[in-house]
C-alpha cells in the first residue's frame, strides 16, 4: 500500500540513503573514486539517484539505469552522459524542458510537466542490473507511479524499463493481461485511461548504430503530445 504521508523529500532522501544492493553501492563508490580520466577533477556523487522533474507531471520517463560516469558522477538523472544529451535535447524541442543541455546539477535544467526515473537508482556494472535488483529498487518506483496522479503518458526507454513499469502498473491495478512485447513507437491503452508508450533507449548502443535515430527520437515525443 503507498505511504501517501510520505513526502517527496523524504522518499527521495530514502533513495539516496539505500544500501539495498551491495552489489551496486560497492561499484557505484568504486567508480566514485577511481574516476574516468577525463573527470579526474570532478567529485563524483557516488551514491543512488533520485527521480528529477515535474510532480505534477503528465509526461513520466523511466530509464533503466544511470550511467557509471554520467548521473553517478553529477547527481542527476540522464545527466552528464550522451544518453542524457540525446533525451534532455528531445524534450527541449519537444517543449518539456527550459535548455537543451543537462551538464551537472544547478546548470539551471528545469523540465516541465515532465518527470524522469529509473528501474534502478545506481548505476549498475555492465548497464545491466539484475532482476532481483530491479525488484529491490521497485518499491520506489510503485510509491512514484502512485503519487505522480497527474501522469497521462508513461513512457519507458527501453525494454527493461518497459517490462518493468508493465509490472508496476499491473501491481497498480493500471493493467491486466499478459505484459505486451516491447517494440520502438508501440503505444499501449491502459485500464486507468493512461498510456504506456516504447521507445529504444538513447544508449550510445543505439544512437552510435543509427537503431535510434534524432527523426525517430522526436517522433516519440511528437506521440507523446498527441495522447497528452
Ligand atoms: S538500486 Fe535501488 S534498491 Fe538497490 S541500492 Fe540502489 S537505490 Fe537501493
Amino acid at each position: 500500500m503507498t505511504d501517501s504521508s510520505k513526502t517527496w523529500k523524504q522518499h527521495d532522501i530514502a533513495i539516496t540513503s539505500c544500501e539495498k544492493c551491495p552489489r551496486l553501492r560497492a561499484h557505484c563508490l568504486k567508480i566514485a573514486v577511481e574516476k574516468r580520466k577525463s573527470y579526474a577533477g570532478d567529485t563524483y556523487w557516488g551514491r543512488p539517484i533520485p527521480g528529477f522533474g515535474d510532480h505534477a507531471a503528465r509526461l513520466v520517463m523511466i530509464g533503466l539505469a544511470p550511467a557509471a560516469h554520467g548521473a553517478n558522477r553529477t547527481g542527476r538523472m540522464f545527466t552528464g552522459d550522451r544518453s542524457g544529451d540525446w533525451l534532455y535535447r528531445a524534450l527541449f524541442k519537444a517543449g518539456f524542458a527550459n535548455q537543451p543541455t543537462s551538464v551537472e546539477r544547478g546548470d539551471g535544467l528545469k523540465l516541465a510537466d515532465a518527470f524522469v526515473t529509473a528501474t534502478a537508482h545506481c548505476a549498475p556494472p555492465g548497464n545491466k542490473p539484475t532482476p532481483a535488483e530491479i525488484g529491490r529498487c521497485a518499491g520506489y518506483l510503485d510509491w512514484e507511479l502512485a503519487m505522480l496522479k497527474t501522469a497521462r503518458v508513461y513512457l519507458a526507454l527501453g525494454k527493461i524499463g518497459f517490462d518493468a513499469v508493465w509490472d508496476v502498473l499491473k501491481r497498480d491495478g493500471q493493467a491486466t493481461g499478459s505484459r505486451p512485447a516491447f517494440g520502438h513507437g508501440k503505444s499501449v491503452s491502459l485500464d486507468s485511461g493512461r498510456w504506456l508508450l516504447a521507445s529504444y533507449h538513447p544508449s550510445q548502443q543505439n544512437t552510435f548504430t543509427g537503431k535510434l535515430t534524432e527523426p525517430m527520437f522526436d517522433a516519440v515525443f511528437n506521440q507523446v503530445k498527441s495522447l497528452l
